[in-house]
C-alpha cells in the first residue's frame, strides 16, 4: 500500500507500508527541470512505487540528478542501486554511513549544500540513530528533512550514546522550523508531516523519550 501526501507544488512524500499500522516515506522535490530524491525505500521501491508515481505526475526517472540518503538503514538505502542503475543520480550519504551504500558517489558531510529540485538544503549532521545520520535544512522555507533522526518512542532505535542523539535533537532545536518532514511515524503525533509548533513538540518529546531511558 502506498499513499502520497502533496506538500507544495514541488514538494511530495511517498509514504509505503513496511509493517502493520507504519510506514516509511520518501520525499520527493520537484525542480523545473530536474528532480531530486531523499531516500530510495526498499529494493523494490523504486520501481513498484516510485518510478510509477513520476510518470503519473508526467515526469520521468530520467529527470532524478539526486538522491540523498539520510542513514543507512535498509528502509532507507536498498533502493539505491535500481536509481543509480536505471537514472543518471548522483547518490549522496554522509561519510560515517557510506559503507552502507555501494552506490553512493557522494560522501557528505556537515554544512555541505545539496540542491534537490530547485531548492538549496544545508546538510546537518544529527548522529544518534546511526553514527552518520543527517537532517536537511531549507532556511528560506522553515523546512527540516529529519528522516530518522527523531526516533520518538521507539527508543530502541538510538544506536549510539544517548547523549550524542540528545544533542543532536538540541541542535535541531535551534533552527527555525516550521515544517517537518521525518521518515515514520513515531510518537506523539504519528504521522509524516509535522507543522508550526508541532515541530518543536515533536523533537522536545524525543529528548524527552531518550532522558527517560535507563
Ligand atoms: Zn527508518
Amino acid at each position: 500500500m502506498e499513499n502520497v501526501e502533496k506538500i507544495a507544488d514541488d514538494l511530495y512524500v511517498l509514504k509505503f507500508s513496511h509493517r502493520e499500522g507504519s510506514f516509511v516515506g520518501i520525499t520527493i522535490v520537484l525542480g523545473k527541470k530536474k528532480i531530486g530524491l531523499v531516500d530510495a525505500g526498499f529494493e523494490a521501491t523504486p520501481m513498484n512505487y516510485l518510478f510509477p508515481f513520476l510518470k503519473e505526475l508526467g515526469r520521468s526517472p530520467d529527470e532524478i540528478d539526486l538522491l540523498v540518503n539520510t542513514h543507512r538503514d535498509r528502509d532507507h538505502v536498498e533502493g539505491s542501486k535500481v536509481i543509480k542503475e536505471k537514472t543518471k543520480a548522483n547518490v549522496a550519504i554522509h561519510e560515517y554511513d557510506a559503507e552502507a551504500v555501494e552506490v553512493a558517489n557522494i560522501k557528505l558531510k556537515d554544512g555541505q549544500i545539496v540542491e534537490l529540485g530547485d531548492r538549496q538544503f544545508e546538510v546537518i549532521h544529527a548522529p544518534g540513530h546511526t553514527p552518520g545520520n543527517i537532517c536537511l535544512y531549507q532556511k528560506e522555507n522553515k523546512l527540516l528533512i529529519t528522516g530518522d533522526t527523531l526516533c520518538g518512542e521507539a527508543i530502541q532505535l538510538i544506536r549510539m550514546d544517548k547523549n550524542i542523539y540528545i544533542n543532536s535533537i538540541k541542535k535541531l532545536m535551534q533552527l527555525e522550523v516550521n515544517l517537518l518532514i521525518q521518515s515514520h511515524p513515531h510518537e506523539p503525533f504519528r504521522k509524516a508531516v509535522l507543522i508550526g509548533e508541532e515541530t518543536k513538540e515533536g523533537m522536545r518529546a524525543s529528548i524527552d523519550y531518550a532522558e527517560k531511558k535507563a
